[in-house]
C-alpha cells in the first residue's frame, strides 16, 4: 500500500473543500471498497479526506417540494441501519430486501448509502495489476474481453469495457427513481436523477459516474410510490451469500385489481449502470398481471441483450428472472 495523507473534516464544505484542492483526493467514509482498491494498488489516491464525521445519517420523511411524502435518507446512512429504518421496510421494501441481498453483515454495517453508489466494479481483470484494464489503466485495453467474461456484461457495454457495476441496493434505487442530491466544491447543490448517475463505459470506462471531483452524495431521495405491496429483489449469484449477482432484477408494480398500472423494472449483473428494463415496463402497463404476459415482457426486454464468448446463458437466466421476480411482485402483498 503507497503512502497517503489522511485529513478528517468536521462540516461539508470543509470536506468538499479539502478534496477539491486536491485533485488526487478521494473521500473515505465506510472504507469497505477503497481501502481494498488501494491494498491492492488498484486506486492511488495520495489523499484520504475522512468525512465520517458529517451528520448526513438521517433517514426522514420529505416534508415539502416534488418529492413530498417520500423518504430522505442520508448519504453517510449505513446500509444496515437503512435496511432496517422502520420508513424504509414499511414503504420501499424493495430497497431493504436489495440491501440485504448484498456483501455481509459486517460490511452492510460500515459501508455507507453514498459508498454503495460509488463502489466500483468487480471484474477480476480490473482488480488484477498484471493484466490490461482501461477502467483502471485508460489505454492499456481490456482483459475480459478475450478472457473469462462469465460475470460480464449484456447490454450497454463497449470495445473499451464489459464491467458490469456490482451494487445491489443502486438496482432498487433505480427501480424506484430515486434522486442523488449532491454538493460540488463551490457549495452548489444539484440533484441527480438515478438513471443518470451511473454511466455506460462509452470511450471512457474509467468513469463510472457523473460526479465530478470533490462532489459529495448529501442524499438519496426516494420518491414517494405505490409499490410497498407489490415489490419484490430477485438476486441469481453462484452461492447463496456473500456473492455478487449473476443477474438480479427489482421489481415494482401498482396493480388495479389484476391489471398492471404502473411497473418499474431494473436489472444488475448485466451492464456498466443497473439496467432499466423499459421495454418490459413499457409492456406491462394495462395488462392483467399474469405469468404469460410477464414471460412475454421479460422475453421482448433480453432479446436486445448483446451477449459475451462466456455468458450468453445470462440470457434465458435474465428473462427467467425477469418474469419470477414480477410473479413474486404481483403474488407479494404485504412483504414488508
Ligand atoms: Fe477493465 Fe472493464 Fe475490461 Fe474489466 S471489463 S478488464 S474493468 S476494461
Amino acid at each position: 500500500m503507497r503512502p497517503f495523507k489522511y485529513t478528517r473534516a468536521s462540516t461539508i464544505p470543509a470536506a468538499i473543500k479539502l478534496a477539491g484542492a486536491n485533485s488526487n483526493a478521494k473521500f473515505l467514509a465506510g472504507g469497505t471498497n477503497i481501502v481494498d482498491l488501494m491494498k491492492e494498488d488498484v486506486e492511488q489516491p495520495d489523499e484520504l479526506v475522512d468525512i465520517t464525521r458529517l451528520k448526513l445519517t438521517q433517514i426522514k420523511e420529505i416534508p415539502e417540494g416534488i418529492h413530498k411524502g417520500g423518504v430522505s435518507i442520508g448519504g453517510l446512512g449505513k446500509n444496515t441501519e437503512t435496511a432496517n429504518h422502520e420508513l424504509i421496510r414499511m414503504q420501499y421494501p424493495l430497497l431493504t430486501q436489495a440491501i440485504l441481498a448484498g456483501a455481509s453483515a459486517q460490511i452492510r454495517n460500515m459501508a455507507t448509502n453514498g459508498g454503495n453508489l460509488l463502489q466500483r466494479t468487480r471484474c477480476p481483470y480490473f482488480y488484477d495489476v498484471a493484466m490490461p484494464c482501461n477502467k483502471r489503466k485508460p489505454g492499456s485495453g481490456c482483459g475480459a474481453m478475450a478472457g473469462i467474461n462469465r460475470m460480464h456484461a449484456i447490454f450497454g457495454w463497449s470495445e473499451k469495457c464489459i464491467a458490469v457495476f456490482p451494487s445491489d441496493m443502486s438496482v432498487a434505487l433505480a427501480a424506484l427513481e430515486a434522486v442523488v442530491k449532491v454538493q460540488d466544491h463551490k457549495g452548489q447543490e444539484r440533484s441527480i436523477a438515478f438513471a443518470d448517475f451511473h454511466r455506460l463505459p462509452g470511450d471512457i470506462p474509467e468513469k463510472d459516474n457523473n460526479l465530478a471531483h470533490a462532489e459529495l452524495i448529501t442524499a438519496i431521495e426516494l420518491p414517494k410510490n405505490n409499490f410497498a405491496n407489490n415489490s419484490y429483489y430477485l438476486k441469481v449469484r453462484d452461492r447463496a451469500s456473500y456473492a455478487f449477482a449473476l443477474v438480479s432484477v427489482a421489481a415494482g408494480l401498482e396493480l388495479d385489481g389484476n391489471k398492471i398500472t404502473k411497473a418499474r423494472i431494473a436489472m444488475g449483473g448485466v451492464a456498466h449502470k443497473p439496467w432499466r428494463a423499459l421495454k418490459a415496463e413499457q409492456m406491462l402497463v394495462g395488462k392483467e398481471a399474469s405469468e404469460a404476459n410477464f414471460k412475454a415482457a421479460a422475453e421482448t426486454e433480453m432479446d436486445t441483450a448483446k451477449p459475451l464468448e462466456y455468458n450468453k446463458f445470462k440470457i434465458e437466466l435474465g428473462s427467467r428472472a425477469i418474469a419470477r421476480a414480477l410473479y413474486m411482485a404481483a403474488n407479494q402483498n404485504g412483504n414488508k
